[in-house]
């Protein structure tokens, strides 16, 4: 049968509902449709804790494991899963949130950066990596490649065989449709799901 719908997000005591906003293999735009809220935006703001937003707030990844599992109300990802560690950071806040959003049609359902399937990884680094003339380093690591960091040893994240969906990936609360989502889809959003009555798990929002 359905899920049954879940509890509201109740503010905590004191405080408010602690939102997160993550981008994995993303072009940027659905962050920006949540900008495009407007006065919608500066709502957002009032009614909620950001606890995590990159392009927006300093919050490291440290500061999300710092939180306790469930410590997250409400995360919206949006991008596809293409490296290891838009993996992990998908792993890490399905373990942090109490309700994770597939936010966006990459995230959804691979959108363009799902067009990556079409190609066998190798041929995607040499088009994106080496190919181009407008490369100007072809000797520059790849993903997965060794790098130096202060000093200090690191590996670039790996390119993951194939574009993943955020579902698959872990399991996903609610999906976001739209590429980007329009500021009427993302404000719906957001009402429904910081509104007394959540519509129920594995709902597509989007209005009628
Ligand atoms: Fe960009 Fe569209 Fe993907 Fe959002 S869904 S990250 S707007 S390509």
């Amino acid at each position: 049968g359905a899920d049954p719908a879940p509890a509201p997000l109740s503010p905590r005591a004191g405080g408010k509902p602690r939102v997160a906003f993550y981008w994995n293999a993303s072009c940027g735009g659905c962050e920006e449709a949540v900008v495009d809220l407007g006065d919608g935006f500066a709502g957002l703001l009032e009614r909620v804790e950001v606890v995590l937003w990159p392009v927006a707030t300093d919050h490291k990844r440290a500061d999300v494991e710092a939180l306790p599992d469930g410590g997250i109300d409400l995360a919206f990802v949006n991008g596809a899963v293409r490296l290891d560690e838009q993996e992990d950071w998908a792993r890490l806040l399905r373990r942090k949130a109490r309700t994770l959003v597939a936010f966006g049609a990459c995230a959804h359902l691979g959108g363009v950066v799902g067009l990556g399937n079409l190609s066998e990884p190798e041929a995607l680094l040499e088009a994106a990596y080496r190919a181009p003339p407008s490369v100007a380093n072809p000797d520059a690591p790849l993903p997965g490649g060794p790098v130096r960091v202060d000093g200090a040893a690191l590996s670039l994240p790996v390119l993951l065989p194939r574009t993943l969906t955020l579902a698959d990936v872990v399991p996903v609360d609610y999906t976001v449709p739209g590429c980007p989502p329009s500021p009427a889809v993302v404000q719906a959003a957001l009402d429904a799901l910081l509104g007394d009555a959540p519509p129920p798990r594995g709902a597509v929002l989007a209005p009628d």
